[in-house]
């Protein structure tokens, strides 16, 4: 590619790593799973790397992060945006005119709040499949009445979304991941966001048709910013 000789090496660097994700996604035969490319702590050159390079949506999980990036995003190539990370309540408004999609709603007053300040924005519904103290997402017997909750509220749900154990025990990943998807196909919802860089392999193998990518597309992040 004659263009990525002009750009300087981070913009390039991450050209490279997101096309590996894609041809790796590819041999998984994830042809159709969608790739999100999780920007949260990196700047919004970032951002502008990846959607150059052909990613058409990125993940981000912390409200102010995402708001001071914003205004240096490239409004000309305007990425779908993925909110995944802990929801407040009263961040949703200050988010509503950047997040395209909601992928960490876990309760009925992020619910009713979204319903007031973004009721065209799509809704995931996030599910703590693993059954972890310290994770987001709602409990499994919850799940049916948050989406009931959703429809009531005359919101679009398209799926759901979780996130893999975190000791990364390959039977429990296994068993989170074919849980969630089993839940979606019950509800009738067509997407599954599951699966990061360290579990995108289980993930693809157990129907996820949307994984959030970022460390294997921007290198590490503070330790800090991984919560
Ligand atoms: C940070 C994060 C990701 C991306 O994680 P990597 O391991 O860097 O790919 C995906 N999903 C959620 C919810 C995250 O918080």
């Amino acid at each position: 590619m004659t263009t990525s000789e002009a750009m300087p090496p981070e913009a390039k660097r991450i050209r490279e790593n997101y096309e590996s994700i894609v041809q790796r996604v590819r041999s998984l035969g994830g042809s159709d799973v969608q790739i999100i490319a999780v920007t949260k702590t990196f700047p919004a050159s970032a951002v502008n790397a990846v959607v150059a390079a052909g990613c058409l949506s990125i993940g981000e999980n912390y409200a102010q992060d995402l708001l001071e990036k914003w205004p240096e995003v490239d409004v000309n190539h305007r990425p779908e945006v993925h909110f995944i990370g802990r929801l407040q309540t009263n961040k949703v408004r200050s988010l509503s005119h950047v997040v395209d999609v909601w992928q960490s709603v876990d309760r009925i007053s992020v619910i009713d709040e979204i319903a007031r300040r973004a009721p065209i924005a799509r809704i995931m519904l996030q599910v703590n499949a693993a059954g972890e103290s310290d994770k987001g997402g709602c409990a499994i017997p919850e799940l049916e009445s948050l989406y009931d909750h959703c429809l009531i509220r005359g919101l679009t749900v398209s799926g759901l979304m979780t996130v893999g154990p975190t000791n990364g025990e390959v039977a429990a990943t296994r068993q989170a991941f074919e849980t969630t998807a089993r839940l979606a196909q019950g509800l009738g919802l067509r997407e599954v966001s599951m699966g990061m860089t360290g579990d995108l392999d289980m993930a693809i193998d157990c129907g996820s048709t949307m994984v959030r990518i970022g460390s294997a597309i921007f290198g590490d992040r503070p330790p800090m910013a991984d919560k």
